[in-house]
């Protein structure tokens, strides 16, 4: 594969720096650095998005006609790897990077023009009700179930695990509308607004101590059917067309910055006063292997975008893509609790908050490591786990 820059993509990178100098204030270059998960709070990813909306590279992979740039997959990549290196905040995916391509393939004229420009310019904040207590691997099997009442559906049950639902107003769901029969035949994909009479979020706090995920109850809730994506009983094809983009890749600009910085680290002192923890054999080893492993990641995740234009849907690629992605991504944060080493404490609100990054909170304090480690313990099971997505490959990769 030949990589080298023509010198127009040259001039686009050129291009792409000049823009993030001028637009990445202090705050939001320390935000993206010192997140700690990859969801990230809208107070730091909104004012993002307002600016790549204004500029309108807020959704470089969506075609044209609905709002995207239209660039080549290389611009795309560039831009992706500028964003990282410049250390920009993350942009909520259930939107830009979920629904809204699957609204493109399967939404109605209406839906498509009611909610994909809410979603660009970040009016609409949407959150993912796929899993329910029972359903998370076997999501066939959800019971959340929609009785059918004139023009609306009635809601009542639950969903889990519920990423952001307490900023988000408005939800995507999967709703069972038919009880008898192959629980995939009965599934429907529902579009629905976060304020309706019924609906209660409860928080639930991680092991790292964050307020990301919920659980929300329906009780009575009345959902208008003008919400429903594809026809009654058809939602799992739907649901399963939404997977492959939110596990379709991406990762490897930030992995890359990622180890970077470890690298650099890495080559100080220790910051307990200790050696250079570059100077050991087996940290060396370890490092190099999670660079090779980032790099292959880097050569299939443009591969697959090459194969990509105009908003299609990556495919089993997906599934590869997201379990090599999260397990690089792990494998960074072990790094990191070594190159933090005494400093690596699980909470560091001082290190967390943007713009605190000078002594006595030094470099080695902004890995924030150990919050990194536990946040992203979860990365190897939500957009369903990577043992899932192995069988994914095995059955639609392989033909096993
Ligand atoms: C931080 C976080 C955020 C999330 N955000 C959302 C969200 O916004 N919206 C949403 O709908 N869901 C969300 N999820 C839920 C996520 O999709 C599920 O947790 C995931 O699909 C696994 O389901 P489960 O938790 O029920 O585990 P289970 O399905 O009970 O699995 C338990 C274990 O068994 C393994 N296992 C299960 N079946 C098999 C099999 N057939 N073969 C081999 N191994 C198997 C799994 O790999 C796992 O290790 C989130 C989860 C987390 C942790």
């Amino acid at each position: 594969m030949d990589l080298a820059l023509t010198p127009e993509e040259r001039a686009f990178q050129d291009e792409v720096r000049a823009f993030l100098d001028e637009a990445l204030t202090p705050e939001l270059r320390a935000a993206g650095r010192l997140a700690t998960s990859v969801f990230m709070d809208p107070e730091y990813s909104l004012p993002w998005q307002r600016k790549l909306h204004a500029k309108g590279w807020v959704a470089p992979s969506w075609p044209a006609e609905y709002g995207g740039p239209g660039w080549s997959e290389m611009q795309r990549a560039i831009f992706a790897a500028e964003c990282a290196r410049a250390g920009a905040p993350s942009l909520p995916p259930q939107g830009l990077r979920m629904v809204g391509p699957c609204l493109m393939g399967y939404g109605t004229p209406e839906q498509k023009a009611r909610y994909l420009p809410r979603m660009l310019s970040g009016e609409d904040f949407w959150c993912q009700g796929y899993s329910e207590p029972g359903s998370g691997s076997d999501l066939a099997s959800l019971q959340m179930r929609a009785d059918s009442d004139g023009d609306d559906y009635i809601l009542n049950g639950s969903k889990i695990w519920t990423t952001h639902a307490q900023f988000a107003n408005r939800m995507f769901c999967l709703v069972r509308t038919r009880f008898d029969g192959k629980p995939q035949a009965g599934i429907t994909f529902l579009l629905l607004d976060m304020d309706i009479p019924g609906i209660t979020i409860k928080p639930i706090i991680t092991l790292a101590g964050d307020h990301e995920v919920n659980q929300v109850f329906f009780d009575d809730v009345r959902v208008p059917k003008s919400g429903r994506v594809g026809a009654e009983n058809q939602g799992w094809t739907v649901a399963k067309y939404l997977l492959e983009f939110e596990r379709g890749g991406g990762s490897a600009p930030g992995l890359k910055v990622q180890l970077g910085r470890l690298r650099d680290m890495a080559a100080d002192e220790g910051a307990d006063g200790g050696g250079r923890l570059i100077d050991d054999a087996a940290f060396r080893a370890r490092l190099s292997a999670a660079e090779i492993a980032i790099e292959a990641i880097e050569m299939t995740e443009l591969r697959v975008l090459a194969e990509l234009s105009g908003g299609k849907n990556p495919g089993p690629a997906s599934s590869m893509l997201k379990t090599a992605g999260t397990e690089a991504m792990q494998r960074i944060d072990e790094l990191a609790l070594d190159v933090a080493a005494t400093y690596a404490a699980v909470d560091q609100p001082m290190a967390r908050r943007p713009g605190a990054n000078t002594p006595p909170v030094g470099p080695v304090h902004s890995l924030v490591a150990a919050a990194r480690y536990l946040n992203n313990r979860a990365a190897s099971i939500y957009g369903g786990s990577n043992e899932i997505q192995r069988d994914i490959m095995a059955k639609l990769v392989l033909g096993l």
